[in-house]
């Protein structure tokens, strides 16, 4: 008896697919998987930097883009990668189908701009794949099945989409191709000697995204993990850089340090409560009333009759939370922003880390403002103008 045929979940940014040309180059190395025998899910997202022109587009019409609307909107740049990669391949010769996350079967909650995935039930994929097709899905979308609404995953949720198909479908391969050598030491347009890392672990990938590391979503990080889906991410074209990112990386030394990364910009908000529990009550009631999606809280203590919270998001989300904080009651900016740099490490942090790391950035003239330290990283908030200084000092700890 043959082995049962394995599946394969290929995921492209939307780099990968900027031109007509690309998303045919693409589709030829799909029909080349195709050939040696593989089932092959693809999952695209939008073409070049169309959800960045979509959001815009959004915010002249609108200076508050209803967040169903927005996702009604946004949801458009995948649907468009989709059916042209269909295309590209059926003129290969290679029988196609796409689907949208809906008809994929991706069911999510119901918060429209960073909806989570609940369930993923591919019974059409399924069925595609075994009649020989190539399945192309959307990424970064689903559907809640209570009220049948589109939402979007958040900013870069395609990866999250391609981890939870691959573990739907009992992938034996996730594969994230994009325009960069896998996980780098640091962000190659700050520090151009960073370089890629070979392997890597889960958790300390999940550290290095929640503190800014852009390469990954951070959902599909997280759910990677919990579903334990190995995943190899890689540069479009080159297979010898990558990153393999498994539950435990063996030979590697503990407490080593492997990369900074950073926010460029972390909000300090200040919620008049009676306590910690009621300055969040108000903060989440704030966040609703104004259709605006969680922040990613960093820190908060309390003090003095307010919530302090430190808190970060993309550029878009920020300035749509500032403005509406500045005309909110009881809700104002603390003092102005920081950024934010963080050595993340293999297994826990060393215990000296935190010391070497202010002398570093002593030595060059910068002053943290506080530090924060989590299991593998120590995170420095420094002015944001010193930010790609502090990154590319840091960098030397590497
Ligand atoms: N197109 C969406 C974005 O740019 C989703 C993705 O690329 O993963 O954020
Ligand atoms: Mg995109």
């Amino acid at each position: 008896m043959s082995a049962a045929p394995l599946t394969i979940v290929q995921k492209y940014g939307g780099a990968c697919l900027e031109t007509p040309e690309r998303v045919r180059a693409v589709a030829a190395r799909l029909a080349l998987l195709r050939s040696q025998g593989l089932r092959v899910v693809v999952v695209v997202s939008a073409m070049g930097k169309s959800t960045d022109h979509l959001v815009n587009l959004a915010y002249q019409v609108s200076p508050h883009p209803n967040r169903r609307e927005l996702d009604m909107l946004l949801t458009t740049g995948e649907r468009v990668s989709m059916a042209l990669m269909s295309m590209a391949l059926s003129d290969l010769g290679v029988p196609a189908i796409s689907f949208t996350g809906s008809q994929a079967g991706v069911m999510t909650d119901d918060s429209h701009s960073s909806a989570r995935i609940v369930d993923v039930r591919p019974v059409r994929v399924r069925e595609e794949l075994d009649r020989g097709k190539i399945v192309v899905l959307a990424g970064f979308q689903g559907v809640n099945p209570t009220t049948k609404e589109i939402t979007t995953l958040g900013r870069g949720g395609s990866d999250t989409t391609a981890v939870a198909m691959a573990a739907a479908l009992k992938a034996s391969r996730c594969e994230i191709i994009k325009e960069v050598d896998g996980v780098c030491t640091a962000d190659p347009r700050i520090v151009p000697d960073s370089r890629p890392l070979a392997r890597l672990n889960f958790s300390a990938l999940g550290e290095m995204c929640f503190w800014g590391a852009k390469v990954l979503h951070f959902r599909c990080v997280e759910l990677a993990m919990s579903q334990n889906i190995p995943l190899v991410i890689r540069r479009w074209g080159r297979d010898e850089d990558c990153t393999q990112i498994l539950k435990e990386v063996s030979g590697m030394e503990e407490g080593k340090a492997l990369s900074v990364n950073s926010w460029v910009r972390v909000e300090h908000l200040a919620v008049e409560s009676t306590d910690l529990n009621q300055g969040y009550e108000k903060l989440a009631l704030h966040l609703k009333s104004n259709s605006l999606a969680w922040p990613q809280i960093l820190a908060s203590t309390y003090e003095n009759g307010s919530t302090r919270l430190m808190l970060t998001s993309d550029g878009e989300a920020l300035d749509a939370l500032m403005r509406t904080v500045d005309k909110a009651k009881g809700l104002s900016p603390l003092r102005d922003p920081l950024a934010s740099v963080t050595v993340t490490c293999y297994g826990s942090v060393a215990t000296d880390l935190p010391h070497r790391a202010l002398q570093i950035l002593s030595a060059h003239k910068i002053s943290a403002q506080k530090y924060i330290m989590s299991p593998h990283s120590v995170t420095l908030f420094v002015q944001p103008d010193q930010r790609d200084a502090a990154v590319k000092a840091l960098h030397g700890l590497i």
